[in-house]
C-alpha cells in the first residue's frame, strides 16, 4: 500500500521532555488518520529538529517509491529557515495540516508547560510563510485532526496525491497522430512531460496490427464470452464483434508490454485495421485505462490521471465528446461520441451493435449502445495556452433524455450544464474549452481544483455562480 509520511517540526529548544511528548502525541495522530484512509497508510517520522533532520525527512520521502505525499504540521515553534534546504529537496505533495493535538482548550489547567508545548497556531504560520515565499503549491487543511471533516480532508489529498504518483511517469501511446488540421487536441508534448511527467510517443498502427492477426481463436472466443455475459448482444454480425474482440486482446497485450497507461487512436490511420476500434475500446476504458479519439493524447492522459483519483468511489470517469444540442425548452445537450462512449456511465446492461460509420471508410464496428443514469458531475477539459496548460472544470448533470432515439446507435449522453447550457457553453467557449473531455461522476470541482492547484495548472471554473463571461 502507498503511503503519506506525517512529519512532525519542532527545534531542539524545548529540551527531550517535551519532544517526547510531540512525538508521543505524532504517533497517536498518524495512527488515528492511518485509520481513517482507505487507499494510504499514514507513517509516522521521528520529529523533525534542526535543518539536517529537516533535509533528511524530505530527501527520504523524495526518495521512496512508496511514498505518494507528505502531511506536515507544526506540534511547537519550528523556525522557517530551517526548512528552506529540505522543502527544496522534497518532490512529493504535501498537505500542511494545521491542526493539534487537543480539541478543546483545557481552560481549568492550561499553563505556560501547555503554551509551550501546543502552538501550532504560532508555528504553522511560520512554517506557511516560508511555503508562500518559495513558491510551494501545497494543500492546507484547517481543523482538529481526529474530526471527519479533516480525516475526509485528507483522503482527497491521498486521492490527488496517487494520481500524481501515477501521472509522474506515466506512459502515453499515441497511434498515428494528431487528427489533421485540428488545433485543440495537439499540444506541447515536451511540456506536458516537464509538468505532468506523462512520456508521450508515437506507435505505428502496423505494429498494432501484426498484433491482431496473431491473436488466436481460442482467445478470440474467450472475449466473446466476456461480451456475451457483461453486454446483451444485439446483432446477427458476430463476425464484426469478434473483429473487435481480436483488437481488444491485441490492445491489452501491448498496453501490458510497453506499461503504457493511456492511448488515442485516429480514424484517419488505421490501416491494416477492417473497423474503427469501438467495443474494444469501451470495454478498455470501463477499466480505467485513459483513452481519447483523433489522437487528442492530453485528453487520453487526463482520464487516465483522474480515473487513478476516483478509483473506490462511486460514480465514473471517462472520455467524452460535445456533439448537438436540443434549445427547445430547458436546453441540453447530447454528448455522445462515434463510438468510444464508456460503459461506465450505463443506466442498463449495455447492447452491443453493428452499423456502418458515416466516416473513415472502414467497416461496419460493432459498438456499445446505451443511455445514461442521471448523475451530477464534472467535465473537465486541458488545452495548451501556448505558454501554460489550461484546466476547464464545469459542474454538469446526466439527465433523463426526453425521448428515445431509435435510429442513433451510439451511446449518448444528456448534459445539463450549471448554471443553464446559455451560461455555461459560453464560459466554456470563452474559456477555449475543447471539444473534448473527460466527463466523472465520481469527481467533484474541489479534486479537481486540488489537482490543478498541486500542479500548478491554470484552472477555469464554471458552475451554478457563473454569470456571463465577458473576455477571458
Ligand atoms: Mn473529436
Amino acid at each position: 500500500m502507498k503511503k503519506l509520511y506525517f512529519i512532525t517540526g519542532s527545534q531542539d529548544l524545548y529540551g527531550d521532555d517535551v519532544l517526547a511528548i510531540a512525538a508521543d502525541h505524532g504517533k497517536e495522530m498518524a495512527a488515528e488518520l492511518s485509520a481513517a484512509m482507505t487507499r494510504v497508510s499514514v507513517e509516522w517520522q521521528p520529529v523533525v529538529r534542526n535543518a539536517d533532520e529537516i533535509f533528511s525527512v524530505c530527501m527520504k520521502a523524495s526518495a521512496d517509491p512508496d511514498c505518494v505525499g507528505v502531511i506536515v504540521w507544526m506540534h511547537t515553534f519550528s523556525p522557517a529557515k530551517m526548512w528552506i534546504r529540505g522543502l527544496q529537496a522534497l518532490m512529493k505533495p504535501m498537505l500542511h495540516l494545521h491542526t493539534q493535538y487537543n480539541e478543546r482548550l483545557p481552560y481549568d489547567t492550561i499553563d505556560m508547560d501547555f503554551m509551550n508545548l501546543n502552538q501550532s497556531a504560532h508555528g504553522d504560520r511560520e512554517f506557511g510563510f516560508i511555503c508562500t515565499r518559495l513558491g510551494i503549491k501545497r494543500e492546507i487543511v484547517t481543523g482538529w485532526y481526529g474530526s471527519e471533516r479533516v480525516k475526509a480532508a485528507v483522503r482527497k489529498f491521498a486521492d490527488t496525491a496517487l494520481a500524481l504518483d501515477l501521472s509522474r511517469g506515466m506512459r502515453v501511446a499515441m497511434f498515428g497522430n494528431n487528427m489533421r488540421d485540428v488545433a485543440v487536441t495537439d499540444g506541447d508534448r515536451v511540456e506536458s512531460e516537464i509538468r505532468y511527467g506523462w512520456s508521450v510517443n508515437y506507435y505505428g498502427i502496423g505494429d498494432l496490427a501484426d498484433m491482431i492477426a496473431g491473436v488466436s481463436r481460442y482467445d478470440a472466443d474467450e472475449k466473446m464470452r466476456e461480451y456475451a455475459d457483461k453486454y446483451v448482444i444485439r446483432t446477427d454480425d458476430l463476425e464484426s464483434v469478434r473483429e473487435q474482440a481480436k483488437y481488444e486482446i491485441a490492445l491489452r497485450r501491448f498496453l501490458a508490454a510497453e506499461r503504457i497507461s493511456a492511448f488515442t487512436d485516429t480514424f484517419q490511420d488505421l490501416h491494416g485495421l477492417r473497423q474503427l476500434p469501438g467495443l474494444a475500446i469501451q470495454n478498455i476504458m470501463a477499466d480505467g485505462i485513459g483513452f481519447a479519439a483523433e489522437g487528442d493524447y492530453k485528453t487520453a492522459a487526463l482520464m487516465a490521471v483522474l480515473c487513478r483519483m476516483a478509483e473506490g468511489r462511486e460514480g465514473g470517469t471517462a472520455f467524452l465528446e460535445d456533439y448537438t444540442y436540443d434549445l427547445a425548452g430547458v436546453p441540453t445537450e447530447l454528448a455522445s461520441h462515434m463510438l468510444e462512449v464508456s460503459p461506465v456511465f450505463a443506466s442498463a446492461r449495455p447492447a452491443i451493435e453493428v452499423h456502418p460509420l458515416s466516416i473513415g471508410g472502414k467497416e461496419a464496428p460493432a459498438r456499445l449502445v446505451f443511455d445514461c443514469a442521471p448523475a451530477k458531475g464534472v467535465s473537465v477539459s486541458m488545452v495548451d495556452m501556448g505558454d501554460r496548460f489550461r484546466l476547464i472544470c464545469a459542474d454538469t448533470n446526466i439527465v433523463e433524455p426526453v425521448a428515445k432515439m431509435p435510429r442513433l446507435p451510439v451511446a449518448r449522453i444528456m448534459l445539463r450544464p450549471e448554471p443553464d447550457l446559455a451560461v455555461g457553453a459560453a464560459a466554456w467557449i470563452n474559456a477555449g474549452g475543447a471539444h473534448h473531455f473527460v466527463l466523472s461522476t465520481s469527481l467533484d470541482a474541489g479534486d479537481i481544483r486540488l489537482l490543478a492547484k498541486l500542479t500548478d495548472t491554470e484552472l477555469k471554473e464554471i458552475n451554478a455562480d457563473t454569470r456571463m463571461p465577458f473576455g477571458c
